[in-house]
């Protein structure tokens, strides 16, 4: 799995089909070149419940394969990372999942999920998110210390360094790109110690300082979960 910072909205990139413009990448086990194998389609639900292509790549050298996932998909989940995202603001502030689930329109059951896993993460994903945001040139101060608010704040702050360099995005696709796709994704495992291992803080030391390069995967030795 290799997330990459997709220009295109979610709404535009289901309607290329096939033709997303996925970035050539690296393989993110031995640096060998990939070439296009394939792919496939999923559901991701934003404002509505669309049908993505995802393409994989294969590396030339050693066959492994990778899923290329826009910044905006959560593997293994039908919600974009934005949605995601703006539940989670909002449980932090001190909603209830029911009123969260109402506002979003989600189903209760899919918003506990989120907010546990969110809970289960935070402290560590906090850590991540602002050394990445230091890395990116963010100097902060007065953060909440509690794990859930703290990780929020985290986001916001890297979010405000990209934006500042590369114009606006979604806070929590930067997010989601920083953690190559696991932030939120519901995998039982540990979750961010992969991020952690993986040179994932720039999210460009392998690509020679280009932001609009996919970030360096999990070193997952399966690879292709999504
Ligand atoms: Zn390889």
């Amino acid at each position: 799995m290799i997330v990459w910072p997709c220009r295109l909205d979610v709404s535009t990139y289901a309607a290329s089909g096939r033709d997303v413009g996925a970035p050539a990448v690296r393989c993110p086990a031995c640096g060998g070149p990939t070439g296009p194998w394939s792919g496939y389609q999923r559901h991701l639900r934003a404002d509505a419940l669309v049908r993505v292509f995802v393409p994989r790549v294969r590396c030339r050298d050693c066959g492994r394969t990778d899923a290329l996932l826009p910044w905006f998909v959560t593997p293994h989940r039908y919600d974009t990372v934005d949605v995601i995202g703006a539940a989670l603001e909002l449980s932090v502030i001190g909603l209830g999942v029911r009123r969260i689930a109402a506002a979003l329109e989600r189903p209760e059951t899919t918003v506990r999920d989120w907010c546990r896993r969110f809970g289960r993460v935070a402290a560590g994903l906090a850590r991540i998110l602002l050394a990445a945001a230091v890395e990116r040139g963010w100097s902060g101060f007065d953060l909440p210390t509690a794990p859930r608010p703290r990780a929020a704040a985290a986001v916001a702050a890297l979010a405000s360094a990209w934006i500042r360099r590369h114009g606006p995005v979604g806070s929590w696709r930067v997010a989601a790109l920083v953690t190559g796709g696991t932030l939120l994704a519901p995998n039982t495992g540990s979750p961010l110690a992969s991020a952690a291992a993986a040179p994932v803080m720039a999210g460009t030391p392998t690509t020679g300082g280009d932001p609009w390069q996919p970030t360096p995967p999990k070193p997952s030795p399966s690879g292709d979960t999504t």
